[in-house]
C-alpha cells in the first residue's frame, strides 16, 4: 500500500453535490487520509478541482479511462459518490484496480450488485466500506452506548423519521435511484433501529406509503419488528421534513432531534441534555476508514453491513407491495461491528406464506 506522509490518498469518484460540498472540504480537515485525485464526466467540473484543492493532473480521470488508476499508486481508496444504481459498477472497476473502495449510501439497489461489489473487494483483496456517518458522530454514538450497556434498561422500542421538504434529478428515477424516500433517507432509520437495538429485524410491515411521485415512493410508515417482540415504528418522506429518534427503555428514555444531519444534532435522555461538541463527521468516517486500512484492520463500516440495509429495504418495498407481513430469515454472513462494539447480524427475506 502506498500513501503520502503517512496518509492515504482518496479519488472522489461522481464530483456532484455531497462529494463537494461535504467531502472533498472534510478531506481537508482529516489526519489519515486526503484528497489526493477525482474521477468525474466533467472537465468543467475537473478543472475547478484541480484549481480549488491543487490536483495533480495525473490524478484526474474521467469514466472512461477511470481503470488506468491501477497504475496510479497516490490513489489508495476510490470514495464512489454516484446515483445509487452507479455504485456497484464504479466500486467493482475500484476493486479491480487494486483501490480500497468507500461507497456512498444505500450501497446498491440490489443484492446482487452488493455481492457482486463485495466479491470484486474480497478478490482484489481490498476493504470495502459503506459511507454511514453516523457511526462516527458523538449524539448517535452516545446513543448506541446507552442502549448497548443497559444504561436505562433495556430498549423496547424505536420510533425514527427522516424526511426532508422535495427532491430532485435522479432521485427521482427508479433507475437510477433504486426507490424514494425509502432508498435515501428510511435506511437512516433501519439503521438507526439496528444499532440501538443491537439485533437485526426478524418481520417487516407497511403501515402507509403514498406513491403519488410517478418512479418512487414518496413517503412511507413501516415496522421493524425484533426478536422479542420488540418494535420500530418508522417513516420516512420526500415531501415533510422530519428528523427525530427516540429510544424508549424500561428505566428511562433518550432521543436526538435533528438526529440524521450533518451537523447540530441535539439530543436529552430521560435525565437531562445531551453535550457534545461539534464535529465533522464526514473527515472522522474517512478517518477512521483510513485508519482501519492502515491497521489491516476490517472497516467499521463494511460492505455487508450495508448489503445487510439493502436486504431489509427491499423486504419494505416486498411488504408495501404486497400489504404482507414479510419475515427475515437470519443467514449466515459476516457480521458487521459498529464503533461501539455491538454486533448487527445478517438477514434475508421471504414473505409470509
Ligand atoms: P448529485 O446528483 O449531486 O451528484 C451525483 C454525481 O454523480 C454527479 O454530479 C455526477 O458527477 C455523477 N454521475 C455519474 N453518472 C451520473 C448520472 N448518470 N446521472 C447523474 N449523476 C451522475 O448526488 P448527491 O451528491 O446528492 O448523491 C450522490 C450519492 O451520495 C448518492 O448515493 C446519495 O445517496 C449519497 N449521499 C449520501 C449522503 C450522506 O449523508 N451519506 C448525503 C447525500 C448524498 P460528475 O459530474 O462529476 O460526473
Amino acid at each position: 500500500m502506498k500513501n503520502t506522509n503517512g496518509k492515504l490518498g482518496v479519488a472522489l469518484l461522481g464530483l456532484g453535490k455531497y462529494a463537494t460540498e461535504q467531502l472533498a472540504p472534510a478531506l481537508q480537515e482529516t489526519k489519515y487520509c486526503w484528497l489526493a485525485g477525482i474521477i468525474t464526466g466533467s472537465s468543467q467540473k475537473a478543472n475547478q478541482f484541480k484549481q480549488k484543492y491543487s490536483i495533480p493532473g495525473e490524478n484526474i480521470y474521467n469514466y472512461d479511462n477511470f481503470d488506468s488508476i491501477k497504475d496510479n499508486p497516490a490513489i489508495d481508496i476510490v470514495y464512489v459518490v454516484t446515483p445509487n444504481a452507479l455504485h456497484a459498477a464504479f466500486a467493482v472497476r475500484a476493486a479491480k484496480a487494486g483501490k480500497h473502495v468507500i461507497c456512498e449510501k444505500p450501497m446498491a439497489t440490489t443484492l446482487e450488485d452488493c455481492d457482486r461489489m463485495i466479491d470484486a473487494c474480497i478478490q482484489a483483496g481490498v476493504t470495502l466500506s459503506v459511507g454511514y456517518r453516523l457511526h462516527f458522530e458523538p449524539y448517535n454514538q452516545q446513543i448506541i452506548q446507552l442502549a448497548t450497556t443497559h444504561k436505562y434498561g433495556y430498549v423496547q422500542k424505536v420510533i425514527a423519521r427522516d424526511g426532508i421538504g422535495e427532491v430532485h434529478g435522479w432521485r427521482l428515477n427508479k433507475q437510477l435511484a433504486g426507490g424514494g424516500a425509502l432508498m435515501d433517507l428510511g435506511i437512516y432509520c433501519v439503521q438507526a433501529a439496528n444499532y440501538l437495538f443491537n439485533m437485526s429485524p426478524i418481520a417487516v410491515t407497511v403501515q402507509k406509503h403514498d406513491n403519488t411521485l410517478d418512479e418512487v415512493e414518496k413517503e412511507l410508515t413501516f415496522q421493524l419488528e425484533y426478536p422479542g417482540g420488540f418494535m420500530a415504528e418508522c417513516a420516512c418522506s420526500y415531501s415533510k421534513k422530519m428528523n427525530y429518534l427516540h429510544a424508549m427503555a424500561n428505566n428511562g428514555w433518550f432521543e436526538l432531534e435533528p438526529a440524521f444531519g450533518y451537523a447540530g444534532i441535539k439530543g436529552k435522555t430521560s435525565s437531562g441534555d445531551m453535550h457534545f461538541e461539534p464535529v465533522n463527521q464526514q473527515a472522522l468516517e474517512m478517518d477512521r476508514i483510513a485508519q482501519a486500512i492502515l491497521r489491516d484492520k476490517a472497516s467499521p463500516v463494511p460492505g455487508e453491513m450495508g448489503r445487510e440495509d439493502i436486504q431489509i429495504l427491499l423486504a419494505i418495498y416486498e411488504a408495501m407491495h404486497n400489504g404482507q407481513r414479510v419475515i427475515l430469515d437470519p443467514v449466515i454472513q459476516a457480521s458487521a461491528t459498529t464503533e461501539t462494539g455491538g454486533s448487527i447480524n445478517g438477514s434475508s427475506f421471504q414473505v409470509q406464506s
